[in-house]
C-alpha cells in the first residue's frame, strides 16, 4: 500500500551525525539485531568507517508500527557526504519525498547543510530539521534552532532535538518521518519508470542496481531495457535491502529495491539512468541523468616496476565499482609505466590512494594532481591536456583555457578578511555574500579549479581554526595566462614534476619548488643540482650536498634501538622512493608542488 510507504533520506553537513542516526534508526525498528549491530552498518567499506565519511549511497528498508498503531514501510536512503559527490546525492534525493537534516548543535549550520539543502528543496522534498548532539555540553540547541527558523521558515520550537550517539529522542523523529513526509505517488499501471540511484558491484551476481520505481512494476523473471545505454538485460533477481538482501516478485510504484543485473561493471549500469520494460516501453527516461565526468587527474606509478601488473588488476577491480574512476596507461620519464588516473576531485583521488595503498597492498608514487586544460594550437587544433608534462612548446600555442568554478564559503564572519586574502591569493574573484545565519557569512567565488586542487581546503581550515566550510561546482573553461614551470634534477627535467602555473606566478613558484625540492631529495653519493625552468629559461637553482658518512656512523656502536630505528626509518623512506637517472626521489617531492604558497 502506497499510503504507507515513505522514502526518505538523512543529508548533513559531513560528521553531523548521518550513520550514527541511521543506525540508531534500523536499531529502533528491529531491521537489525543488537547482536548484528555493529557501528555504522550503512557505511560498509572499512575505509569509510574509519575516515567516518559515507562514501557510496545505500538504501535499507525497515518497518515501523507508528504510534497510529499502523505498519509502515520506510525506505532510508543514505546519500555520500562529500562535495566530489554532489551528483550521486542529487541521484538519491530524486528517489525520496522527504529528508531528514542534520545538523550538529554544537556546529550549527555549515556549507554542506546548506549545499544539501539546496539540493533536497531542487528535488521537492519535504525537509524535516534535526538537530543532533544535544547530549555534549558545547551544545546550543535553542541558536541552532534558530538558526534554522530564520533558513528555512520551520518553527523554531517544533525542531525536534536528539542525541543519536545516547539515543534521546530518537523515536520521535521516527514519527516525523511518518508524519511529515509524503508517500510516494506514481501510477503501478503504467509503464515501467525506476531510477538507478547507485550501484556496486557483486562478484556472484553482478552489478547491483538500486533503483525506486516511479511507475509501473519490475516483476521477477521481467527483462528490463536500461533508456540511457539502450541495454536490454535480464535480472538475475530483485528484492529489497533489510538490510540484507532480500528476493521479492515484485518492485511496484513508490517502492525502493535492487535489480541485480549481472552486468560486469557499473559503467554498463549508470546511476542517473531509467529502467523500463522492454516490451512496453515508457516514452522517455527521468530526467536528470548526467555522465560523472573527472575533473581532477594525476598519475599512479608503482613504487617497484614488477608491481605493474598489480595494479592494473586493481585499478580495473575498483572500476568495477566506481564509474567515475578512469584510468589509461602513461609512461614516464621519472617514473616508468603507470596510470593516468582521473577523478571527480581531490577527496575521490584520496580514497583511490588510500585504498589501494590498504585494500591492495600497492606501494605506489602518486604524481601532483592536475586539472584538464584546453589548449587552443596556433593552427587551431584544440588538445585537452590534463599532465603539465604533455603540454605541446609555447610557440604552438595560442591559447590555454583552464576550468574555473563556482565556490561557496561558509564561515563565521570574523574570519571575512582572511578567506578574502586566501581567495586573491588563489586568484579567486568575489561574487556576492549573504547572511544565512546569525554571525555567518556565505561568500561566493569564482576561482580556477586548479587553485583549488593544491592544498586549498587545508589553508581555508587553518586561516579559519577549522570553521569554515566550503562547496563548488564546475562553471566554464576560461582563457588564462598560463606557462609550462619544468623541474630538472641532476640536469634531467622530471616530466613528473612539471607543474602549469600562471605566467605572473611561475618565477615565485620556481624558486619555492626548489628550496623544496632540496629540503626533501636526500643527500646522495655525489652533488645533485636542482632547477626550475620556464620558456626555455632556468628560473631558480640550488644543489642538495654530497653525503659525507654512512647514516649509521652517527651512532657509534652504542645505542641499538637507536640504530635499528635509524635503520626502519631508511627502509620505510625507501619504500616510497624512485629512482630519476641516479638520483633517488621520494613521493614527497612529487607532492611538493602542492605545498608551495
Ligand atoms: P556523518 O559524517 O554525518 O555520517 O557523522 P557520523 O554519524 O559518522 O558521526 C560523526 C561523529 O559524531 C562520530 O564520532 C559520532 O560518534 C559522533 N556523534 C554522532 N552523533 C552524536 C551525538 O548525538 N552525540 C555525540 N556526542 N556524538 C555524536
Ligand atoms: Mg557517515
Amino acid at each position: 500500500m502506497m499510503e504507507h510507504i515513505r522514502n526518505f533520506c538523512i543529508i548533513a553537513h559531513v560528521d553531523h551525525g548521518k550513520s550514527t542516526l541511521a543506525d540508531r534508526l534500523l536499531q529502533l525498528t528491529g531491521t537489525i539485531s543488537e547482536r548484528d549491530m555493529m557501528n555504522q552498518v550503512l557505511d560498509s567499506m572499512d575505509l569509510e568507517r574509519e575516515k567516518g565519511v559515507t562514501i557510496k549511497a545505500s538504501a535499507v528498508r525497515m518497518v515501523y508500527t507508528a504510534q497510529d498503531g499502523l505498519d509502515y514501510e520506510l525506505n532510508l536512503i543514505d546519500t555520500p557526504g562529500h562535495v566530489d559527490f554532489n551528483y550521486e546525492v542529487s541521484r538519491a534525493l530524486a528517489a525520496c519525498e522527504g529528508a531528514l537534516l542534520i545538523v550538529d548543535a554544537t556546529q550549527g549550520i555549515e556549507a554542506q547543510t546548506l549545499a544539501n539543502l539546496y539540493l533536497a528543496l531542487e528535488s521537492d522534498l519535504v525537509i524535516v530539521p534535526v538537530i543532533n548532539k544535544i547530549d555534549l555540553p558545547s551544545a546550543r540547541p535553542d541558536e541552532v534552532a534558530q538558526e534554522l527558523e530564520n533558513l528555512m521558515g520551520y518553527p523554531a520550537e517544533e525542531i525536534v532535538r536528539i542525541s543519536a550517539k545516547e539515543g534521546i529522542n530518537v523515536a520521535q523523529v521516527l514519527e516525523l518521518v511518518v508524519n511529515k513526509v509524503p508517500p510516494p505517488k506514481g501510477n503501478a499501471s503504467e509503464p515501467l519508470r525506476a531510477l538507478i540511484f547507485d550501484s556496486h558491484y557483486d562478484s556472484y551476481k553482478g552489478v547491483i542496481a538500486y533503483v525506486r520505481v516511479n511507475e509501473g512494476e519490475i516483476r521477477s523473471g521481467d527483462s528490463v531495457k536500461l533508456m540511457v545505454t539502450g541495454a536490454v538485460v535480464k535480472p538475475v533477481e530483485i528484492g529489497v535491502f533489510s538490510p540484507g538482501m532480500r528476493p521479492v516478485d515484485a518492485l511496484r510504484a513508490g517502492d525502493v529495491g535492487y535489480v541485480a543485473t549481472g552486468l560486469k561493471t557499473v559503467a554498463e549500469c549508470r546511476v542517473g539512468d531509467t529502467f523500463t520494460n522492454p516490451q512496453r516501453p515508457a516514452a522517455a527516461a527521468l530526467p536528470g541523468y548526467r555522465k560523472a565526468k573527472p575533473m581532477v587527474f594525476a598519475g599512479i606509478y608503482p613504487t617497484e616496476g614488477e608491481d605493474y601488473p598489480d595494479l592494473r588488476d586493481a585499478l580495473d577491480k575498483l572500476q568495477l565499482n566506481d564509474a567515475s574512476l578512469v584510468f589509461e596507461p602513461e609512461t614516464s620519464q621519472a617514473l616508468n609505466f603507470g596510470f593516468r588516473c582521473g577523478f571527480l576531485g581531490l577527496f575521490h583521488m584520496e580514497i583511490i590512494q588510500e585504498r589501494l595503498e590498504r585494500e591492495y597492498d600497492l606501494d605506489i608514487v602518486v604524481t601532483a594532481p592536475s586539472v584538464e586544460y584546453e589548449v587552443i594550437m596556433t593552427d587551431g587544433e584544440v588538445l585537452r591536456v590534463d599532465s603539465p608534462a604533455q603540454l605541446p612548446d609555447e610557440s604552438l600555442i595560442s591559447e590555454i583555457r583552464e576550468p574555473w568554478m563556482a565556490l561557496q564559503i561558509f564561515s563565521p564572519t570574523d574570519y571575512f578578511g582572511t578567506i578574502m586574502d586566501l581567495i586573491s591569493k588563489r586568484r579567486g574573484v568575489f561574487v556576492s555574500q549573504e547572511h544565512p545565519a546569525p554571525n555567518r557569512v556565505q561568500l561566493n567565488f569564482e576561482i580556477p579549479l586548479s587553485e583549488l586542487i593544491v592544498d586549498f581546503f587545508d589553508a581555508l581550515k587553518s586561516r579559519s581554526r577549522g570553521y569554515a566550510s566550503m562547496d563548488y561546482q564546475f562553471l566554464e573553461y576560461r582563457p588564462g595566462n598560463l606557462v609550462k614551470l619544468e623541474v630538472l634534477v641532476g640536469g634531467e627535467a622530471v616530466d613528473a614534476l612539471a607543474a602549469i602555473v600562471h605566467k605572473e606566478n611561475a618565477y615565485h613558484k620556481g624558486q619555492a619548488l626548489v628550496s623544496k625540492l632540496k629540503e626533501l631529495i636526500p643527500r646522495q653519493l655525489f652533488d645533485v643540482a636542482i632547477q626550475a625552468s620556464s620558456g626555455g629559461r632556468i628560473i631558480s637553482r640550488a644543489n642538495v650536498k654530497a653525503v659525507r658518512k654512512d647514516v649509521l656512523a652517527k651512532c657509534y656502536g652504542g645505542d641499538i634501538t637507536r640504530k635499528k630505528k635509524l635503520l626502519e626509518k631508511q627502509k620505510r623512506g625507501k619504500r616510497r622512493m624512485k629512482m630519476v637517472g641516479s638520483v633517488e626521489i621520494p613521493q614527497d617531492a612529487f607532492m611538493a608542488v602542492l605545498r608551495l604558497e
